[in-house]
């Protein structure tokens, strides 16, 4: 059974702990990317033996942050035998990926910090604050209860990781708490203006193709308030493009004016992977995620479903309209 304790109580575990591994969600993002590497560098400090683990590895636009250079792939082989793991930023054992979960399992201690609602704990303890905007917030206070220095390199991990899970600081996650992360971010050095044009200033020249592919095949409900497109595997190839360079694009389609509920899908392989947002009080977590087996946040949520495309979007689609006929009973 895990059991939720405070920031304090983690601190303590990790600074009793050695030879750890710091592990992320699949289809790392900049909170999954740059929370692992702050709490690494914090046990670098510490004078531990740490590795940050990522499925897939550091994804190609964080690849500037501090430290990323010794970030690995869940799937390859450690630099050393882990005794301990401390999960980031992920709301759930399948989220770790296959062999991140294999490598969660195998290790005898285990914790987890997360900022997800629907998280109902993982290891044999965990923090988990659903209000906070990024799990890289927690982090912040994790390095606090480790008596460790906020660092630049800290910082700029951080910044990342707290800026890019808040849509730098425009969405209803973000909190006076969330500024004053990033406000401790801007003492401890980082550049504000350089690293946010790398962030949101800077995309490569596969990631605008694919753009362009993907939101020519948009489609929109007759009253304007479903939109959904596709992304494919050709698409990838023609535009040049990373798996990861999908990230964002749903945005462009709940960002539609009118559009209320908006569905991103994307073949992988026999399976579609489906990228979800929300208006209030329209909630894509409980609404569509979790009935199919994913889950997430009110506004941004996901899921993987065994099958092709067009059903996974019909099956999507049925439960967006159910839900909107539910709100207007109301
Ligand atoms: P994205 O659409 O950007 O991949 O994911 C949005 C949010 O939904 C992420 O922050 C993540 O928490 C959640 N999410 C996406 N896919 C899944 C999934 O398959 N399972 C769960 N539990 N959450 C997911
Ligand atoms: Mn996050």
């Amino acid at each position: 059974m895990a059991n939720r304790v405070t920031i304090e109580k983690l601190a303590a575990w990790l600074a009793a702990q050695d030879d750890i591994v710091v592990l992320g969600h699949v289809s790392p993002d900049g909170d999954a990317s740059g929370s692992t590497l702050a709490v690494w560098h914090a046990l670098k400090a510490l004078g531990k033996r740490a590795v940050v683990c990522l499925p897939g590895g550091i994804p190609r636009m964080y690849m500037d942050m501090p430290g990323s250079d010794g970030v690995q792939d869940t799937g390859d082989p450690l630099p050393f035998e882990p005794k301990a793991a401390l999960s980031v930023d992920v709301s759930d054992i399948p989220r770790l990926g296959e062999a991140g979960q294999k490598l969660f399992e195998a290790c005898p201690a285990r914790a987890a910090l997360d900022h997800h609602h629907t998280n109902e704990g993982l290891g044999q303890l965990y923090v988990l604050d659903g209000e906070a905007a990024a799990a890289g917030e927690l982090v912040m206070d994790l390095i606090d209860a480790l008596g460790v220095k906020l660092t630049r390199e800290m910082a700029e991990c951080l910044f990342i990781a707290i800026s890019t899970d808040c849509g730098h600081f425009s969405y209803s996650n973000t909190r006076a708490q969330t500024f004053r992360a990033a406000a401790r971010c801007v003492e401890a050095g980082i550049d504000v203006a350089a690293l946010t044009e790398r962030l949101y200033r800077t995309r490569t020249r596969g990631r605008t193709l694919l753009l362009g592919l993907v939101l020519a095949g948009l489609e929109t409900s007759p009253d304007g308030k479903i939109a959904w497109a596709r992304l494919t595997e050709d698409m990838l190839a023609a535009a040049g493009a990373l798996r990861e360079d999908n990230e964002g694009i749903v945005n462009y389609l709940v960002e539609i004016e009118g559009v209320r509920f908006a569905i991103l899908a994307e073949q992988r392989g026999e399976s579609t992977k489906l990228s979800l947002r929300s208006k209030p009080p329209l909630n894509a977590a409980r609404d569509v995620a979790t009935p199919l087996g994913g889950g997430g946040h009110e506004c941004a949520a996901g899921c993987t479903l065994q099958m092709p495309m067009e059903p996974a979007i019909e099956k999507a689609l049925a439960l967006v309209r159910e839900a909107m006929g539910a709100g207007n009973r109301e």
